[in-house]
């Protein structure tokens, strides 16, 4: 098909792509998840509709797009990608709505990022398969109506918070993605091993998955890692020991922490006592933008229970204190 591909597919220089589940089948874990889209597909193929508008959100890496792709794949319709941030005008939105073929699925990663003139578009696109076209400038301005062809639209986003309500309130179904168990990261490691060709061992497999952040993407990364390391040393097959030293050469630590993860707990333990501190104080510390602190490193170290997010800032648990080996400050008044 011909279109102005906004945002070229992901797919040609992404590295994810070789380990990406093509069905739900495939697709490891999110139980419930996959369980409601299974239905949900079934109903509208069943019905030869578009399915309705779709919108995954949790933190990087844990399935979202694929999950997207998967849904064009199982309804059998075309899939069109771009990101919130790519779409500048309300023109180049239009553009890829009108060219869009029946019941095909239109993916916008980074959905709470749109414009709010471009996310104007989107509401009666979404709602009546419309698009309001303003025509001409001042008084002679006129707008005039488009039918669209039916598509489900597929927002991804790291932050359902961030997304206004008008917009929140268009999906019919909404999917929250969960942090991977180790047992479910187990079998995205053992998938993902035998996609790439390389032996691994139960437990080199478990180690992967134990060290992976809760999160597909991580596991993917870590094994491609991990087998440098084995070719460069001549073993054949991964094993615990071979992962466990890759892993720590890689500065991944026990709970799967890596360096950032560090440096954000050291600087609450040590510069700020603690906590709690500020977000933005942070990631001014750590120079990272207050986006990739929130939506990154923090819902992993909140998970574990290493940190809490209070009204007054974050602040350091005892198992993040535990973690870094270090003791709370005594303070004077206890
Ligand atoms: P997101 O869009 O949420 O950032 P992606 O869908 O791009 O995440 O997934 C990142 C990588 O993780 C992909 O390479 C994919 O192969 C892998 N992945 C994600 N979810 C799963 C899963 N449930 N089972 C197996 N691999 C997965």
């Amino acid at each position: 098909a011909s279109s102005p591909d906004l945002a070229p597919d992901r797919q040609p220089e992404d590295p994810d792509a070789a380990l990406r589940p093509k069905n739900l089948r495939e697709f490891v874990g999110q139980e419930a998840a996959r369980e409601n889209l299974r239905v949900f597909i079934e109903a509208a193929r069943g019905r030869g509709e578009a399915m309705d508008h779709v919108l995954f959100f949790g933190p990087p890496g844990l399935g979202k797009t694929t999950l997207a792709q998967i849904v064009a794949r199982e309804m059998g319709v075309g899939f069109r990608s771009t990101s919130g941030p790519v779409i500048a005008k309300a023109g180049d939105l239009a553009a890829l709505l009108t060219n869009l073929e029946p019941n095909d699925v239109l993916f916008i990663d980074e959905i709470h990022r749109l414009n709010p003139v471009v996310e104007e578009i989107l509401y009666p696109a979404m709602e009546d398969r419309a698009l309001d076209i303003i025509i001409g400038e001042g008084p002679s301005a006129r707008s005039v109506r488009i039918d669209l062809p039916p598509f489900t639209l597929v927002g991804a986003t790291t932050r359902q918070g961030l997304l206004t309500t008008p917009l929140r309130d268009r999906f019919g179904i909404p999917v929250r993605l969960n942090f991977y168990t180790h047992d479910e990261l187990d079998k995205v490691v053992t998938r993902g091993a035998r996609l790439l060709g390389l032996a691994i061992d139960p437990d080199g497999a478990r180690e992967i998955a134990r060290r992976s952040r809760g999160t597909p993407r991580v596991a993917g990364r870590l094994l491609r890692r991990v087998r440098d390391f084995a070719e460069v040393a001549g073993e054949g097959t991964v094993t615990k020991a071979i992962a466990d030293s890759a892993l720590t050469r890689l500065e991944i630590d026990r709970l799967g922490l890596d360096a950032m993860d560090r440096r954000y707990l050291a600087m609450i333990a040590t510069t700020y006592k603690g906590g709690p501190v500020g977000v933005e104080t942070l990631a001014a510390g750590l120079s990272e933008p207050r986006d990739t602190v929130e939506e990154v490193i923090e819902p992993y170290l909140i998970q574990l229970g290493l940190v809490a997010r209070t009204a007054r800032g974050r602040m350091l648990n005892d198992a993040g204190w535990e973690h870094m080996e270090m003791s709370p400050p005594q303070r004077a008044s206890d």
